[in-house]
């Protein structure tokens, strides 16, 4: 089997596992009763699926080695011994925690600059959210996300062996919380995070809340917790973007001009821009 074979069956045995083991949840605990399979906008975020299986992960997987590798190189040996000697709970708990602060702020600081925004907030155009809906993502939201997740692991030199769980626990994670799922658990979405949790980070107010990964304790801490005991009425954004893939995907970069013409065109007729 050649590769172009082996990455198209391992893409579609992924989809298979996903649809195995989130649909069963979707129906039977849903968050947004009666909605579709195939609802709106699922084929785009199809080809979020498959733009990010076949093509993007070996980018970003490169580009986070290279970095990665770089950033561990600068550190004493001696401290990397010292880390990857401790039980390896402790480091689970250490990773946990410092990766979910970078994190937190990083997420928080996209949802405030323009420019990060831009590229962030086609997660956030989708208007229905499902397993699928996870994948929708800009693959330069992808490096900036993943890198920073990953950041405490590269430069504190935690050894990946010890990792390889969480990792994985980390991505069944973030689709889990996108499903269209309303499981309730108790106060233990107090420590693990829910969906519900993220549906109201998905709300049409940009500013809502909910910036953690998987635990919530950093909202928690930095005042941005939110959970009423529905669901948000409307899930997007408030801006006009194209509804297909490539659409999406030079949407951020085609945002930069239009910024720029209006400043340029607010200039000649001397009105000030609008906040
Ligand atoms: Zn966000
Ligand atoms: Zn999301």
């Amino acid at each position: 089997m050649n590769g172009v074979s082996a990455l198209l069956l391992s893409s579609a045995a992924s989809f298979l596992f996903l649809f195995l083991v989130f649909r069963p949840l979707e129906t039977a605990f849903p968050a947004k009763t009666g909605q579709r399979f195939f609802r709106p906008e699922w084929w785009t975020d199809l080809c979020f699926f498959l733009g990010q299986y076949l093509l993007w992960s070996g980018v970003v997987i490169g580009m986070l080695t290279y970095f990665g590798g770089g950033l561990r190189a600068m550190l004493p040996i001696g401290f990397r011994d010292a880390v990857a000697g401790q039980p390896w709970w402790l480091q689970a708990v250490e990773v946990v925690l410092l990766s979910d602060l970078v994190v937190y702020w990083g997420h928080r600081i996209q949802h405030r600059v323009p420019v990060l925004w831009r590229f962030h907030s086609i997660h956030h155009s989708a208007e229905h959210l499902d397993w699928l809906a996870a994948h929708r993502e800009h693959p330069v939201d992808t490096v900036y996300t993943l890198g920073l997740i990953n950041l405490p692991v590269f430069f504190l030199g935690f050894p990946m062996e010890t990792l390889g769980g969480l990792i994985a626990f980390r991505g069944i994670w973030a689709i889990y919380i996108h499903s269209n799922v309303r499981l309730p658990i108790g106060p233990l979405r107090m420590l693990i995070g829910a969906p519900e949790l993220h549906h109201w980070h998905h709300d049409r107010d940009r500013h809502a809340g909910n910036y953690a990964n998987i635990s919530p304790l950093m909202d928690v801490l930095f005042g941005t917790y939110q959970c009423p005991d529905r669901e948000p009425e409307r899930f997007g954004i408030n801006e006009r973007i194209s509804r297909s893939y490539f659409g999406q995907m030079i949407h951020p970069f085609r945002g930069t001009r239009v910024e720029l013409d209006t400043v340029e065109f607010d200039r000649t007729r001397r009105e000030p821009t609008p906040g």
